[in-house]
């Protein structure tokens, strides 16, 4: 199994590269198309997508990547990185894109401005322990397709975890609480997959 990458444009990869090395599992930065080469997943961090969108596009990292999730390529999106997997959004900026790739309509900045972040635990299907997440200008899924299945949701019921088959979107970052076992869940995915991307 190749390393799992983490899309190192903008945001916080860096709590995602550290996450994945407290879990022993090897990590790289995708910062070019040739270091997609060899990875076993991809990591679309938290940040602004307006921005990640536009910075995929400048370094030739959007369409390569978006042929890769539909190979199959394990892709888990938190944040603005489920933003980027959604094939639809709400409040998207007149020219923002999407990889896409999740049936699902996602509505960004949904609890509103950052003064509205909060943190709570989540019962997560599939994970044992609740789960910490910090939720920052974050995004709920308002629609799910027939193939996506709702994972964790806030008590009053809005979603803010889903997965469909190999792609993996939370609204939340565990990655900022010192929590590992999203990522943990994500790395089982990825050997389950057992895909090397030749791009
Ligand atoms: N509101 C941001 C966006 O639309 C996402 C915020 C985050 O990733 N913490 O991209």
């Amino acid at each position: 199994m190749g390393p799992i990458g983490v899309l190192s444009l903008q945001g916080d990869f860096r709590e995602h590269l550290a996450t994945l090395e407290a879990l022993s599992f090897a990590a790289v930065k995708v910062r070019k198309p040739s270091d997609l080469e060899g990875i076993s997943g991809l990591i679309i961090p938290g940040g602004e997508s307006t921005v990640i969108d536009k910075l995929s596009k400048i370094y030739n990292l959007a369409e390569p990547i978006k042929e890769l999730i539909a190979k199959g390529m394990p892709v888990f999106g938190t944040c603005a990185g489920l933003i980027m997997l959604a094939n639809k959004l709400e409040d998207a900026t007149p020219t923002q894109e999407t990889f896409g790739g999740l049936d699902v309509v996602v509505q960004r900045n949904a609890f509103g401005s950052q003064a509205n972040s909060f943190e709570t635990t989540l019962v997560f299907t599939g994970i044992a322990e609740p789960v910490s997440a910090a939720f920052i200008r974050a995004p709920i899924v308002l629609n799910l397709g027939p193939n996506v299945e709702a994972l964790a949701s806030l008590p009053n019921g809005e979603i803010v975890a889903v997965r469909s088959g190999n792609i993996l979107g939370i609204s939340f970052h565990p990655e900022v609480c010192d929590e590992n076992a999203v990522h943990a869940y994500f790395v089982e995915m990825c050997k389950t997959a057992n895909f090397t991307s030749t791009n």
